[in-house]
């Protein structure tokens, strides 16, 4: 079987499971994934602070509807989960349509289409309909019997983790969340895609760099994530945050917060080399988990190559996400470009300087050129200042092809002469 059809098979089966920040739903997939990768399933505590945040209780539904005074069934979360606002409290009312009104969400000018709400953190309830049922509602006399069987209890929040040791214990962060239910391209399409690119991954024979692969509910999952791992993740230079990768739209990527680091760069010849259009995003504070990654204390360069990115697309957050807008196919093809990144990123070489307080000696290596000793005359630039520049931008995170692109001067004269700097032992191999 093709990957394509790898893909449309595991984007089915997963695509009606009721997922949230918590509960059953995240849990059974975690485990279905857990058949293709060996997903290590781990839960953090209900109430647990997390820096500013606090893992909330573990939410379980039931069952969810709404009967007309005639005791048919209207509205039900058994024929689709975005019926129900997440995090909604259990109720069992019967009540008119002036009362029901006030937690029903709708978008008029929609006629067909159930936008997604959630309720994480105001203790409420809800049902969102699409613009047609609430007209209908509307005209109903008699009282509406509304149920909601769901339940808090103090369980965990789940989340899923995979560490890909390579050579070097330095590590790629690659990031997805799992807590939208079932919209395909926000964000199963980027479970699904994670999954497939960690399994490239251990497939991959000498890997140079190690990968920390994350599977967690969006913002308070990656919150918490990095409260848990905090000295492991600020030792973390670069991430990739994946979502919104099947649709039919036109490929993007969003920036990480460094304008010119590499890799952006890379993210850029990936896309060139494949596309003549293509869609750029700046870095943003709005966004996915990149927001908790870049923040001050983790400044973890983050990319996101998309295809058919949130908020740019008429179907986004709303029922209209499903299966007719992603395909295997369209997945397969952003995870073919997030392949090509992961070949780019394992070619980089890292140098970290040994001094950093002040320059070296270099006289006293015999690595000092003198005056007029020119190594490259034609780019004005001598062999002990070359010298000089490596072991200022060898910071343990600069790419010696980053260092090439910033002197203008051929990686291969860079590589050679950090080669010598680290047979001297001024410069300590990272990657
Ligand atoms: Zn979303």
């Amino acid at each position: 079987m093709n990957r394509s059809s790898e893909i449309q098979i595991l984007l089915e089966r997963l695509f009606p499971i009721m997922r949230s920040i918590t509960g059953k739903g995240n849990r059974k997939t975690l485990k279905i994934l857990k058949e293709i990768i060996p997903l290590r399933i781990k839960e953090y505590k209900s109430n647990k602070n997390v820096y500013d945040w606090k893992i909330p209780l573990e939410w379980n539904v039931r069952s969810a509807w709404i009967k007309d005074s005639n005791g048919n069934k209207i509205i039900d979360i058994s024929n689709n989960n975005l019926h129900l606002i997440s995090y909604s409290k259990p109720v069992n009312k019967k009540m008119y349509w002036k009362e029901l009104k006030k937690n029903i969400h709708t978008n008029l000018k929609k006629t067909q289409a159930i936008e997604y709400r959630t309720t994480y953190y105001e203790k409420n309830w809800g049902f969102s309909v699409s613009g047609s049922q609430y007209r209908q509602m509307s005209k109903i006399k008699g009282k509406f019997h509304v149920n909601i069987d769901s339940s808090f209890k103090e369980g965990s929040m789940t989340y899923g983790e995979l560490l890909i040791k390579g050579k070097s214990k330095k590590e790629i962060l690659i990031s997805t969340y799992i807590c939208h239910p079932s919209m395909a391209n926000d964000n199963l399409s980027g479970i699904i895609c994670t999954t497939f690119l960690a399994k490239y991954l251990s497939s991959l024979k000498n890997r140079k760099f190690s990968y920390r692969i994350v599977f967690v509910p969006e913002t308070i999952g990656a919150i918490a994530y990095c409260k848990i791992n905090e000295k492991k993740m600020k030792e973390i230079d670069y991430g990739i945050v994946i979502s919104n990768v099947g649709g039919k739209g036109k490929i993007g990527y969003k920036k990480s917060f460094e304008d010119l680091n590499l890799i952006n760069d890379e993210v850029e010849e990936v896309l060139k080399s494949n596309y003549k259009n293509y869609l750029t995003y700046p870095f943003d504070i709005n966004g996915s988990d990149e927001r908790q990654y870049s923040s001050q204390a983790f400044k973890i360069n983050t990319v996101t190559i998309t295809k058919d990115k949130y908020y740019e697309f008429s179907q986004y957050h709303n029922s209209e996400d499903n299966l007719n807008f992603v395909s295997g196919k369209n997945i397969n093809i952003s995870l073919g470009l997030y392949i090509k990144l992961i070949n780019k990123i394992e070619k980089w070489s890292i140098y970290k300087s040994k001094f950093t307080h002040g320059e070296v000696m270099l006289s006293k290596r015999g690595l000092f050129s003198g005056s007029g000793g020119s190594y490259l005359p034609s780019k004005n630039i001598s062999y002990s200042d070359l010298i000089l520049w490596i072991i200022f931008m060898s910071d343990g995170k600069t790419q010696t092809k980053k260092i090439s692109k910033k002197l203008a001067i051929n990686i291969n004269i860079i590589e050679k002469i950090s080669k010598k700097l680290l047979s001297k032992k001024l410069l300590s191999k990272i990657t």
